[in-house]
C-alpha cells in the first residue's frame, strides 16, 4: 500500500528512538526483542497491527524445511552450504517451539510429508536419504497416515510442528519491550544528518537504523527492494467441523491441510494451478482457487460432509531463488532488511531477524542469507 497526503495525521508526532523496527510480523517482533536484549530503545512501527500481515494468516506449519525440497536446494547452493541452512532452520524450529511454549500458545506436533503417486514417494526417498546424510532424524514409510485416504507413502521430520502463528507473534511483540506505534504506515525514509527520519503517517520518528521487516509488502518500501521481493498471494479455506480424520497436518506438492481440535479442516495452497492471478499484492478471495481447495479435500477425504465456514487470504514475499535475503540499501547501510521468506518465515524468520540485527550493529554478514546474491 502507500499513503496519500490526505491520510497523514495533521500534526504526526515527532519522537526519537535508537532503531525503528518497521512491520510486527513474526520476524520484525523478534527483531524487536533481540534489539531490547542489545540494550537499544526500539520503535516497533506497523501499518495496521502486530500480526496483521501473513504473520497472522498463515498455515502455522513450522517445518525443517525450505520452499525447495532438500535435494533441490543443494543442487541450488551446493551441500555444504544448503547443509548450514538446513541447521538454522533446524535451530529456528527448535527456538519457535521453546517461545510457544513460554508464551503458552497452542501447538500440536507433527507434520507429515505426503505422496499421491509413487513418483511423489521416490522423491521423498530421495529427500529423506538427503536429510538423514546431514544428521537429521526422518520418519519415512510407505503408509497412509489416514488409513484409506490414498497417499502413497509419508515423511515425517523430527521437531516439525504446528502453532497458532497471530498469537506467537503477538506474544513476542507484547512482550518486546519496544515502543508500539501501530497504525502508522511508514512511506519513507531518508537521511537527517547523523540520524535517518522515518516518515509514518501518525509518527516521525528519528532514530540511528532502521530494520525492514515488510516481507511481501516490501516493494512499496523502497525500489530496491522491488527487485529483491514480489508479493504473492496465499488463500485459505476453513470448513465447519467433522469427525475426527487427520491426525496429523498434511503437505503434497501443491496443498497442506490441517484438521483443528473442533474438527474444522484446514487447507490451502493451488497457486500453481492459478499463477497469473496469484502474483499480486491484494487481499482478496478468489472463487476459483477456493473451488479447488474443497475439491481436493473431497477427492482424498471422500463422503465427508462439511461446508465452508471461512475464506482468507495472506500476502507473501518471493525471492527469484524463493529464498530468505537479509541485507542492507546499497547506498545506505544504515537500513537493513530481511525479507522475502518464500512461504517459509515459520522455518527461517527468527534466524533471519538474528542475522539482520548482527549484520546492522556487528557488520556480520548474513552468510548464506545474504542478498548480495542478488546484486
Ligand atoms: C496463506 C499463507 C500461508 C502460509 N503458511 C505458512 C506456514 O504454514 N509456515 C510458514 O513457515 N510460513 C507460512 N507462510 C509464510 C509466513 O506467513 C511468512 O513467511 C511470515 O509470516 C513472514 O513474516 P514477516 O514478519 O516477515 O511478514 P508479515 O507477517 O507479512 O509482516 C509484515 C508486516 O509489515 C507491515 N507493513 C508492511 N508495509 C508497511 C509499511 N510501509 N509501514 C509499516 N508497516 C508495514 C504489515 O502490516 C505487516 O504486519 C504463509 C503465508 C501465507 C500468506
Amino acid at each position: 500500500m502507500t499513503v496519500s497526503v490526505w491520510q497523514e495525521m495533521p500534526d504526526p508526532i515527532q519522537v526519537e528512538h535508537d532503531d525503528v523496527v518497521i512491520g510486527a510480523g513474526i520476524v520484525g517482533a523478534y527483531t524487536a526483542t533481540l534489539l531490547r536484549e542489545r540494550g537499544r530503545d526500539v520503535a516497533l512501527v506497523d501499518a495496521r497491527f502486530p500480526a496483521a500481515g501473513a504473520s497472522g494468516r498463515n498455515a502455522g506449519f513450522v517445518l525443517t524445511s525450505q520452499r525447495e525440497p532438500y535435494p533441490m536446494l543443494i543442487e541450488q547452493v551446493g551441500r555444504e552450504t544448503a547443509r548450514e541452512i538446513m541447521n538454522m532452520v533446524r535451530e529456528n524450529v527448535l527456538r519457535m517451539r521453546s517461545l510457544a511454549n513460554h508464551f503458552d500458545v497452542p501447538l500440536e506436533d507433527g507434520a507429515a510429508h505426503l505422496a499421491e503417486t509413487h513418483a511423489d514417494a521416490r522423491e521423498l526417498e530421495g529427500w529423506v536419504r538427503a536429510l538423514e546424510a546431514d544428521g537429521a532424524t526422518v520418519d519415512f514409510s510407505y503408509k497412509d497416515p489416514y488409513g484409506s485416504s490414498g497417499y502413497v507413502a509419508m515423511m515425517q521430520i523430527e521437531n516439525d510442528f504446528m502453532v497458532q502463528p497471530a498469537r506467537l507473534t503477538e506474544a513476542i511483540a507484547a512482550s518486546s519491550g519496544a515502543t508500539l506505534y501501530d497504525h502508522n504506515e511508514v512511506y519513507a525514509i531518508e537521511p537527517a544528518g547523523e540520524c535517518l527520519l522515518v516518515h509514518g503517517r501518525r509518527a516521525h520518528i528519528r532514530c540511528r537504523k532502521v530494520y525492514v521487516a515488510t516481507n511481501g509488502y516490501g516493494c512499496d518500501l523502497h525500489p530496491y527492494l522491488r527487485r529483491i521481493v514480489r508479493p504473492v498471494r496465499g488463500q485459505i479455506t476453513v470448513t465447519t467441523p467433522v469427525e475426527p480424520l487427520i491426525n496429523v497436518a498434511g503437505i503434497t506438492e501443491n496443498h497442506y491441510f490441517r484438521q483443528f481440535p473442533d474438527g474444522r479442516l484446514f487447507i490451502g495452497g493451488a497457486r500453481a494451478f492459478f499463477e497469473a492471478q496469484e502474483y499480486t499484492a491484494e487481499d482478496a478471495i478468489t472463487p476459483d482457487l477456493h473451488v479447488n481447495l474443497v475439491n481436493y479435500l473431497r477427492l482424498w477425504f471422500p463422503g465427508v460432509d462439511f461446508e465452508v465456514e471461512r475464506q482468507w487470504a495472506g500476502i507473501h514475499g518471493f525471492t527469484p531463488d524463493r529464498r530468505v535475503a537479509v541485507g542492507s540499501f546499497p547506498n545506505e547501510k544504515r537500513i537493513v532488511f530481511a525479507v522475502g521468506f518464500s512461504g517459509y518465515g515459520n522455518s527461517i524468520g527468527l534466524v533471519a531477524a538474528e542475522r539482520m540485527v548482527a549484520l546492522a550493529l556487528d557488520g556480520r554478514d548474513p552468510g548464506p542469507l545474504s542478498a548480495a546474491r542478488f546484486t
